[in-house]
């Protein structure tokens, strides 16, 4: 009995796997129309643009960074600072509603992964040697986010 039921589960569960799969390829496609071929590679593959590259790394003019891909609201001009890591650094999400924080284990590192709340898109990872009053570092690729001035 136990033997049967753990069929169904399993039959249930590669059931849901085929159609997360389906629904993932129908909105990739959409995606693949929408963003640019880098900002795919870090949005939708979880990519990393090469330090010092991006176009927001040295903005500092006031505003609000949105999520390139769905206009998702993710930082403020008043929370980023110069990390000198190469890539636009916050010490504070606008609003912890916004955003997935999401334990990352991926190439060997213990890293947290920065994930759109609306769109699931990747924006970056989270480190815990920012400066004060966070000490939190959001280091996140230029490439997943878009600048609103204020
Ligand atoms: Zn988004």
């Amino acid at each position: 009995m136990i033997f049967f039921i753990r069929i169904r589960d399993i039959y249930t569960l590669f059931h849901i796997i085929y159609i997360m799969i389906n629904e993932i390829k129908k909105s990739d496609k959409d995606w693949k129309e929408k963003l640019t071929p880098d900002q795919y590679m870090v949005l939708r593959g979880k990519g990393t643009e090469k330090p010092f590259t991006g176009e927001l790394l040295n903005n500092k003019k006031k505003g609000i960074y949105l999520c390139a891909a769905c206009g998702n609201e993710l930082f403020t001009s008043e929370t980023k600072f110069d990390s000198g890591s190469g890539w636009p650094s916050f010490n504070d999400a606008i609003n912890k509603e916004n955003i997935i924080e999401k334990n990352d284990n991926s190439f060997g590192m213990k890293r947290i992964e920065v994930i759109c709340k609306k769109c699931g898109g990747h924006l970056g990872h989270l480190f815990d040697d920012g400066p004060l009053p966070t000490r939190k570092r959001y280091c996140i690729n230029s490439l997943s986010l878009k600048f609103k001035n204020k």
